[in-house]
């Protein structure tokens, strides 16, 4: 039987609606999403679940999952949705949302490489890599997970030394910008 939802329930339902622009609500459970997320054997919930998660008002559970810091953001759930669902926005979402309630992710070092992912991509318009695993290597101190890559990534040039600045980096630094802007006023 269809679960009955609460005032509880539909406040995060709103929420995530609202800050994603994306209707939640119109997930029929048909996992289109999650047969073809890269990550889902190693989520704990799947975006399916996720979505699913959200109609019933799980918050806690839901900021505390391992999955919103595994997702790659790759939008291939999104582009899969045949309810047009922005799945890589939503998570996106529950990620701030995260951050803001200071909900302790369950391994730190992801929200560090998240932050480094989106400070390269301020700076540069595009993700310069090597920079990237720079500051997430600092700000995390873990130095040494994943370095025997290095060298293979060089060779097949998978790995930049120096940054390629985006031909719209300038509007990219804006749009951070006024992100920043908006979440303040929120
Ligand atoms: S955006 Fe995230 S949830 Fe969606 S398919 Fe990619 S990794 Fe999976
Ligand atoms: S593909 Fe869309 S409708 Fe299907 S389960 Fe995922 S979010 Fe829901």
């Amino acid at each position: 039987m269809e679960e009955t939802l609460t005032c509880k329930n539909t406040k995060l339902l709103s929420e995530v609606e609202r800050r994603s622009g994306t209707k939640v609500s119109r997930c029929f459970q048909c996992h289109k999403c999650s047969t073809g997320c890269p990550v889902a054997p190693d989520m704990d919930y799947m975006s399916s679940q996720v979505m699913r998660l959200i109609i019933l008002g799980q918050e806690e559970e839901l900021l505390k999952s391992k999955a919103i810091w595994l997702c790659a953001s790759c939008e291939a759930c999104t582009t899969r949705c045949p309810m047009d669902i922005d799945i890589t926005g939503v998570m996106d979402v529950l990620r701030m949302m995260a951050i803001e309630r200071k909900v302790a992710e369950p391994d730190a070092r992801s929200k560090e490489f998240n932050k480094a992912f989106l400070t390269s991509v301020r700076w540069h318009g595009r993700v310069f890599e090597a920079g990237m695993m720079a500051i997430y290597k600092l700000r995390s101190k873990d130095f040494f997970t994943d370095m025997d890559k290095v060298p293979k990534m060089l060779s097949k040039r998978k790995l930049a030394l120096w940054p390629h600045f985006s031909r719209v980096a300038g509007e990219i630094r804006k749009v951070f910008k006024r992100a920043e802007e908006e979440e303040k006023k929120r």
